[in-house]
C-alpha cells in the first residue's frame, strides 16, 4: 500500500446537522490524518468547476444548487491507501445502498444530499486537492 492523499468535503447538509466533529472523528479513528482544512461557502462558478465532469448529467443543476446552499468543510486526508479508505468510510453514493456504519448510511437520507464527497482515484484526488489548496496550505505532520 502507498501513502496517498485524497480530497474530502463535508457537504452543506452535514454541516447544517452539526456533524463536522463526528465526521472528523471517523477519519482520525481510521488512521487518516487531516493535513489541510478550510470552511467555505462555494459560489455557483466554484461548484460548477469542481463538478465539471458531471456537467451533462440530469442532476447537475440540482447538485450545484445543493453544494452552494450553505457552508462546506474541505479537507485533505493523508494515509496508507487514503483514497479507497475514505471511500469505504463514506459508503455508496446512494445512502439507501450504503453499508451500515458508513457516513452516508448514518448521516445521509438521499442520493442528492449525501453528506460527504471523496475523490474516486489517485488522479482525481490530485486534481481536486489542487482545486482547493495551494501547496503552502498543506501541512504534513512533522511529529
Ligand atoms: P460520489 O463520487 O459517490 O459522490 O458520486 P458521483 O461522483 O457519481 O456523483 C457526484 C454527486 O452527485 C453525488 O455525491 C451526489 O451528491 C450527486 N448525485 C449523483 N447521482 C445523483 C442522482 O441520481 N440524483 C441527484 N440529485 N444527485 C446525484
Ligand atoms: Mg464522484
Amino acid at each position: 500500500m502507498a501513502l496517498e492523499r485524497t480530497l474530502s468535503i463535508i457537504k452543506p447538509d452535514a454541516v447544517a446537522k452539526n456533524l463536522i466533529g463526528a465526521i472528523y472523528n471517523r477519519f482520525e479513528s481510521a488512521g487518516l490524518r487531516i493535513v489541510a482544512a478550510k470552511m467555505m461557502h462555494l459560489s455557483k462558478e466554484q461548484a460548477e468547476g469542481f463538478y465539471a465532469e458531471h456537467k451533462e448529467r440530469p442532476f447537475f443543476g440540482a447538485l450545484v444548487e445543493f453544494m452552494t446552499s450553505g457552508p462546506i468543510v474541505v479537507q485533505v486526508l493523508e494515509g496508507e491507501d487514503a483514497v479507497r479508505k475514505n471511500r469505504d468510510i463514506m459508503g455508496a453514493t446512494n445512502p439507501a445502498e450504503a453499508l451500515a456504519g458508513t457516513l452516508r448510511a448514518d448521516y445521509a437520507e438521499t442520493i442528492d444530499e449525501n453528506a460527504v464527497h471523496g475523490s474516486d482515484a489517485v488522479e482525481s484526488a490530485a486534481r481536486e486537492i489542487a482545486y482547493f489548496f495551494s501547496d503552502e496550505e498543506i501541512c504534513p505532520r512533522t511529529r
